[in-house]
């Protein structure tokens, strides 16, 4: 059984607390860098990135998160994946620069524009149907060359990984299936 670490500061950190248990791990909420330090991987969720920045520098996790990102695995969720990306335009403080992708942040429009859409998800080398629910989304404008995409809406990248970090424009704890949750806490890092 592995501690999966959930950032809860702020967004939607109880649904992927309800996802790691069901997936019979332990799921330890993280507000500070103590709780950091026990767990063996980490899923930034969907929020607001704008938040998320201002409360880590507030809260002096900004260190921590990146000494982690060295080292273990983390998943980062629609404003988690704008959190650990390399550029994301403006914003209060830089992201993390954890995985080399450049992001649009409201690329779908404003929140009346999000959707539920059919994805392709290639996790284990064949493409399969994933329900995605795109909330507010962020749109991945570019991976750099160390990064591999697995899932498509439509021509877009989705959802990719390097070595050691997974991000997902949409939100799969708002789904039933734990494909996603599953294959970051077996397979990532
Ligand atoms: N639009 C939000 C942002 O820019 C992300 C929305 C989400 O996480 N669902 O941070």
């Amino acid at each position: 059984m592995a501690k999966i670490g959930i950032l809860a500061l702020q967004g939607d950190f109880y649904r992927h607390s309800l996802a790691v248990r069901r997936l019979e791990h332990e799921a330890v909420l993280v507000k500070d860098e103590a709780a950091l330090k026990k767990c063996d991987k980490l899923i930034i969720p969907g929020g607001e990135s704008t938040t998320f920045l201002h409360l880590m520098e507030k809260l002096n996790l900004r260190q921590p998160l990146l000494e982690f990102g060295r080292e273990k695995a983390i998943m980062g969720t629609c404003a988690g994946l704008i959190t650990l990306s390399k550029s994301a335009g403006h914003l209060p403080f830089p992201p993390l620069g954890l995985i080399d992708i450049t992001v649009e942040r409201n690329a779908y429009g404003r929140q009346v524009d999000s959707f539920v859409d059919t994805i392709r998800l290639n996790v284990n080398g064949t493409e399969r149907p994933y329900e995605g629910v795109f909330i507010r989304a962020p749109k991945i404008a570019a991976l750099g060359s160390d990064v591999r995409p697995l899932a498509w809406h439509k021509d877009d990248v989705v959802m990719a990984a390097s070595e050691n970090i997974l991000v997902a424009t949409f939100h799969p704890e708002l789904t039933d299936d734990l494909r996603i949750h599953a294959y970051f806490i077996e397979q990532v890092g």
